[in-house]
């Protein structure tokens, strides 16, 4: 068997000029947790160009969605960001990670950080019963440098709230802070400075993070995961892997060339 499936483009949307979103099929056997991420891609002169992308949508939809990026010299995203409905791409059939919540020990809240298309994985997380079974309070952040790039903002304010099976623990359980570094905005500053100055948590009116009953997930820059796993690792968080269940997990939302 193939290690990967052909899907087809069900719908394109662009949020900017740096990020679309868009929905394939699903072949029907692909199985995955909420949180991984796999391999996805187009074929070129019949070669596959393949790189690796969470999944946004959650594991029990019928349909499959992910949020890229457009680099404008990159091998993959300079052509994938024009695909239409009807395009094909591919789509591997082994999903794999570290972000699920089965590599966290029990907790009481649940911090899920990310920066840019580092939101992917989370997208399906907040969409995951589990999740809010596992966990009291889920705290969704999310840095952006400009507003128009809080993909999702809207689902997260007001569609999953509403939400036919989801909206009640939404609602009283998930709580979202989106934050821009480059233009005003409700919520200014990077994640890390406002966790490190204690802002973020003001500004929530939440108590700073304790290793004895916080869980914590980040998905960013390279630069930005370094920074983060420092600082949890000084207050007396625990690194898990797949392997290991732990206070915290990590993800590249992209490799530094
Ligand atoms: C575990 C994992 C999960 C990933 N999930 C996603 C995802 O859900 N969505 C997504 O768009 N990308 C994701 N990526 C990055 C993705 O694999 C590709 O790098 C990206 O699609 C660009 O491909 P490219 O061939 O156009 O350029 P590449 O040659 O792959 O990248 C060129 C350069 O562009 C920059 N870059 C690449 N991706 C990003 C990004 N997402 N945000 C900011 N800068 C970037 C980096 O500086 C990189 O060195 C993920 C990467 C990893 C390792």
């Amino acid at each position: 068997m193939s290690a990967f499936n052909e899907e087809r483009v069900l719908s394109v949307h662009h949020w900017t000029d740096r990020l679309f979103t868009f929905k394939t099929t699903r072949e029907q056997s692909l199985r995955f947790s909420n949180g991984h991420f796999t391999m996805i891609g187009l074929r070129i002169n019949g070669k596959p160009l393949l790189r690796a992308y969470s999944i946004v949508s959650a594991n029990y939809e019928e349909h499959l969605e992910f949020l890229s990026i457009k680099v404008p010299e990159g091998p993959l995203t300079s052509r994938l960001q024009h695909i239409k409905e009807g395009d094909m791409i591919i789509v591997g059939r082994k999903p794999t990670g570290t972000l699920l919540i089965d590599y966290l020990l029990p907790g009481k809240r649940l911090f899920l950080l990310s920066t840019g298309t580092g939101l992917a994985p989370f997208m399906s997380i907040v969409r995951d019963p589990a999740t809010y079974e596992k966990f009291e309070q889920i705290v969704l952040v999310h840095g952006v440098r400009q507003k128009d790039e809080l993909a999702y903002h809207d689902l997260l304010v007001e569609h999953l709230p509403a939400h036919e099976f989801l909206g009640d623990m939404v609602t009283s359980q998930l709580r979202y802070y989106p934050t821009v570094t480059r233009e005003a905005y409700r919520n200014m500053g990077r994640v890390t400075d406002l966790i490190q100055t204690g802002k973020m948590f003001e500004e929530l009116g939440l108590p700073p993070l304790d290793h004895a009953h916080d869980r914590v997930m980040i998905c960013g820059s390279p630069a930005m995961l370094r920074d983060l796993k420092h600082m949890l690792e000084h207050q007396g968080f625990a690194e898990g892997n797949t392997s290991t269940p732990g206070d915290f997990v990590i993800e590249r939302a992209f490799a530094e060339q």
